[in-house]
C-alpha cells in the first residue's frame, strides 16, 4: 500500500477571465522513490482589450523547463496561443492533443503571428514569438485519441482524453490515480451539434475544472436556429439584398456551410452565390474534410460525405485579396461569410464598410460579441459606426441567432455537472467573466449541493489525487 498521494492544482490562466487558459497540475510521487510530474493543460492567449492582452507579454509564473507535459484541449487561440512563447521560454517537454487539434492549431498559430506582425508594425510592440517557435512546438507535438488511456510516466496516474463536442478534435482530460479522478473540461460543446458527437459524460469524477463562459445565460433553442437562418436568407434575397455573416473560422463556418448545403440541396433557399471570404476558414474547412471519422452519425452517412458536405454549386471560396475585393463589385443578391466573428478585423469589415449603409443589406450575428467590438456595437443597434476611419450610417437590418454558439449555456452547464454529481466533491468554475463564473458556482452549490468555487489567478488547491 502506497502513502496517500497528493497533488497541487494551480490556476495560472483562465481564472476570473474567459481567455488565457493555463492550468498546472503537480502530481506528487506515490512513493518516496518516485519523481513528481508537472503537467499543464492549455497555454492560451489572453484576448479582449489591452489590459488583458498585455498579460501575454508577462513571463510565465513557473519555470517552463520544469514542465513534463502540455495537454491541449482544443485549437482555439485562448487555449493554444501562448504555446510558442512557452517553447521560447524553455519548455522541453512533449505536447499532446488529438490529431485535428494539432492540425488546426498549426494554422491558428501562423495566422495569429501574421495578425501580431501587422499590429507590431503599427505599435512597435515586440512579437510574442517567431515562426521558428511554432515549428519547434509542432515538432514536440504528439497526438492521442479519445478514450485511449495514456500513462503519465511512473507516477501511477493515467490521462484519458474524452470528446468535449465543442469544435473538431476538442477534448476533455480525465486524470486518474488510485481510483481518484480529476476532469478538465476545456470548452464544452452545445450538444447536439450538427457535425460533432455529443459531449461525453465521464462518470466517477471527484474534482471538476470546468468552463463557465455562458454560466449566466441561456441560448435560443437549437431546433429553431435553422428555421431562423432560412427566414433571414429568404427575406434578404427577396429584396435582392446582401447577407453578411461574420463567422469564426473553426466550427461555426463549417456548420453554416453544412446547413447551407442542406438548404440548397432541398431547394429551401434560392440558388444565390455564397462567398466564403476567409483564407483561414477555407483552410480549416479542408482540415475538417480530412477528419470525417470525428463527425456524428448523421453527417457520416456515406452518401452525404461523397457529395461533399461543405460544398454546393454556388459556393465561391475567395483566397486572394483581389478575389475578395471583387465581391463588392459583383451585382445582385449574395451571401458573404467572412471573419472575424466579432468584426474586430479581417475581411468582414471591408464588406461592412461597403454594405451596411444599404437598407437591403442584412447582418447576421451568430456568435458571442465581446464588449468593445464593432460586432457588439452593431448588435446593440448603433445607428452609425466608424470602420477603417470612415463614418458609416447603419441602414442594414441586424439579426442575432445565439443557437449557433459552440458553448453550452448556463442551464446546460448545470446539467453537465448534475450528470457527474454522484461522485463530485469540488467544482472549479473557470474560463468565464467573474459574473458568469460566480453565478454558475452559486447554482451548483444551491441546486446540486456540491462545493464550487471561482479560483483567483495564481490560486492553488491541494487535491487528494
Ligand atoms: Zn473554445
Amino acid at each position: 500500500m502506497t502513502a496517500k498521494a497528493q497533488s497541487t492544482l494551480t490556476f495560472h490562466g483562465g481564472a476570473g477571465a474567459v481567455t488565457g487558459a493555463n492550468f498546472l497540475l503537480e502530481l506528487k510521487p506515490a512513493s518516496s522513490a518516485g519523481k513528481p510530474i508537472r503537467l499543464l493543460v492549455d497555454c492560451g492567449l489572453y484576448q479582449g482589450g489591452k489590459v488583458f492582452e498585455d498579460q501575454n507579454h508577462e513571463p510565465f509564473p513557473y519555470d517552463p523547463a520544469t514542465i513534463d507535459y502540455l495537454f491541449v484541449t482544443h485549437a482555439h487561440l485562448d487555449h493554444v496561443g501562448r504555446i510558442p512563447s512557452l517553447v521560447r521560454a524553455g519548455f522541453r517537454g512533449t505536447i499532446y492533443s488529438t490529431p485535428p487539434t494539432k492540425e488546426i492549431a498549426g494554422l491558428m498559430l501562423e495566422d495569429s503571428l501574421g495578425v501580431m506582425g501587422k499590429e507590431s508594425r503599427g505599435s512597435g510592440k515586440p512579437l510574442l514569438y517567431e515562426s521558428a517557435d511554432i515549428a519547434t512546438a509542432l515538432a514536440r507535438w504528439q497526438t492521442i485519441e479519445y478514450r485511449k488511456p495514456f500513462p503519465l510516466a511512473d507516477s501511477g496516474a493515467t490521462l484519458i482524453p474524452h470528446d468535449a463536442g465543442h469544435i473538431l478534435g476538442s477534448a476533455m482530460y480525465e486524470i486518474v490515480r488510485n481510483d481518484r479522478r480529476l476532469l478538465f473540461t476545456g470548452d464544452l460543446g452545445s450538444s447536439p451539434s450538427p457535425l460533432l458527437h455529443d459531449t461525453e459524460i465521464v462518470k466517477g469524477i471527484n474534482y471538476l475544472v470546468m468552463e463557465s463562459v455562458y454560466g449566466d445565460r441561456e441560448h435560443d433553442q437549437q431546433t429553431t436556429r435553422r428555421d431562423r437562418l432560412e427566414d433571414v436568407i429568404e427575406n434578404t434575397m427577396k429584396q435582392d439584398g446582401v447577407l453578411l455573416i461574420p463567422a469564426f473560422s473553426i466550427e461555426r463556418t463549417q456548420e453554416l456551410l453544412y446547413e447551407l448545403e442542406h438548404m440548397t440541396a432541398e431547394g429551401r433557399i434560392p440558388p444565390v452565390p455564397v462567398y466564403l471570404d476567409s483564407p483561414l476558414a477555407i483552410k480549416v474547412t479542408e482540415i475538417y474534410k480530412h477528419f470525417q471519422t470525428y463527425f456524428n452519425s448523421t453527417v457520416a452517412d456515406p452518401d452525404r460525405l461523397r457529395d461533399g458536405i461543405f460544398n454546393f454549386p454556388n459556393l465561391h471560396k475567395t483566397l486572394t485579396t483581389e478575389e475578395s475585393r471583387a465581391i463588392a463589385g459583383t451585382p445582385g443578391r449574395k451571401i458573404i461569410i467572412a471573419g472575424s466573428g466579432m468584426s474586430n478585423g479581417g475581411r468582414i469589415i471591408h464588406h461592412e464598410k461597403h454594405f451596411l449603409s444599404n437598407p437591403s443589406t442584412a447582418l447576421l450575428l451568430i456568435g458571442y460579441q465581446a464588449a468593445g467590438s464593432l460586432g457588439r456595437l452593431l448588435e446593440e443597434g448603433a445607428k452609425e459606426v466608424t470602420i477603417l476611419g470612415a463614418r458609416i450610417p447603419v441602414k442594414a437590418k441586424v439579426f442575432s441567432i445565439s443557437g449557433y454558439s459552440a458553448h453550452r449555456d448556463g442551464p446546460h452547464l448545470l446539467d453537465f455537472v448534475h450528470e457527474l454529481s454522484e461522485s463530485l466533491e469540488m467544482v472549479y468554475a473557470t474560463m468565464g467573466e467573474p459574473k458568469s463564473s460566480f453565478f454558475l458556482a452559486q447554482r451548483i452549490r444551491d441546486y446540486l449541493g456540491i462545493r464550487a468555487s471561482v479560483p483567483r489567478l495564481g490560486e492553488s488547491a491541494t487535491l487528494d489525487l
